[in-house]
């Protein structure tokens, strides 16, 4: 794909929109990031040009590379400039249902018929997201990790309209990004929310029974099963909220196992929402 894909839209430049247009920029592509937010523009860039600092600082870059990767990325706020001649769209805009279906069927309608169509969604419905398009077919879940220069991890997610020429091609686009992929269906927490979720919530549900102390939950996975970081840690930098908003979609759609732990609605309400709070189960 790499000889063919050359322009790639990236909408949002949020955490993971910007961590996008600088791995596409980095592979060779042509980049443009559209959000209406001047703000959330600039903040994006520097977020990028932060980030090809630190790998310069590492000589896993040179200074040419990073001016060039720079170079790549337009930034703007308009739709139809943006996806104009774009092969691959990769939408990273706000999680709402609502939100993203307008987004998308305006670059349905403006971008090249044959231009991929991606969503970052870490949760919704792929086959809802394209129920109101012209051409379903294109649509692909294309879940990146945060930090997205980092995480090697892209979660392909094949709606029930989904094409296998749209698979193919986001396996492709993985391959040109140094990503490792995996398809999986369209369902609930596809397989990376809903196995991170389920050992997040057994693990606030043993805290809750005086199993252990949230460090010692911790060390059992980290020690034991050699996890990079506890289920408990790992949900303070996540987010609790998010990741009860996670649970509540799960349980409605899944089943039971799925049910949020009181105490996890109990901290959200309170504020304790981890890291970005200054509180989770730790203190920051
Ligand atoms: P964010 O809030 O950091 O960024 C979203 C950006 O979208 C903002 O800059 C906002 O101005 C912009 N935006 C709003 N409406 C827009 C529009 N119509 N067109 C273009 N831009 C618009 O959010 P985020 O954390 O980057 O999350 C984006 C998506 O990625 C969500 O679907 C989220 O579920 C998913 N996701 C997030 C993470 C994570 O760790 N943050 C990980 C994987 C997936």
């Amino acid at each position: 794909m790499s000889e063919t894909t050359t322009r790639v839209a990236v909408f949002g430049a949020g955490t993971m929109g910007h961590g996008i247009a600088q791995v596409c920029a980095a592979a060779g592509f042509a980049v443009q990031v559209c959000d209406p937010s001047e703000a959330a523009r600039e903040k994006g860039l520097a977020g990028v040009r932060a980030s090809l600092d630190r790998m310069v600082a590492k000589a896993k870059l040179s200074a040419e590379q990073r001016d060039a990767a720079l170079g790549r990325i337009g930034w703007g706020g308009d739709v139809g400039a943006a996806v104009d001649g774009a092969d691959v769209v990769v939408e990273a805009v706000p999680e709402r249902v609502e939100l993203k279906r307008e987004l998308l069927q305006r670059v349905d309608a403006l971008a090249p018929a044959t231009a991929l169509l991606g969503s970052n969604t870490s949760s919704l419905s792929i086959t809802e997201l394209g129920a109101a398009l012209r051409d379903p077919s294109r649509l692909v879940g294309l879940h990146f990790f945060n930090p997205v220069p980092v995480m090697e991890l892209l979660e392909i997610v094949r709606g029930v309209r989904t094409a296998e020429a749209a698979v193919d091609r986001a396996l492709a686009f993985a391959a040109a990004l140094g990503k490792t992929p995996i398809v999986v269906r369209d369902m609930p927490g596809f397989a990376t929310s809903r196995l991170g979720v389920a050992l997040g919530a057994e693990a606030i549900r043993m805290l809750e029974q005086g199993v252990a102390s949230a460090e010692d939950i911790d060390r059992a996975m980290e020690l034991g099963y050699r996890h990079p970081m506890g289920p408990l840690r790992l949900t303070d930098l996540v987010g609790l909220d998010v990741r009860l908003a996670i649970l509540d979609h799960l349980h409605r759609e899944v089943g039971e196992q799925f049910r949020a732990p009181p105490l996890l609605r109990q901290m959200v309400r309170a504020g304790k929402l981890g890291k970005k709070s200054g509180e989770g189960f730790y203190k920051w």
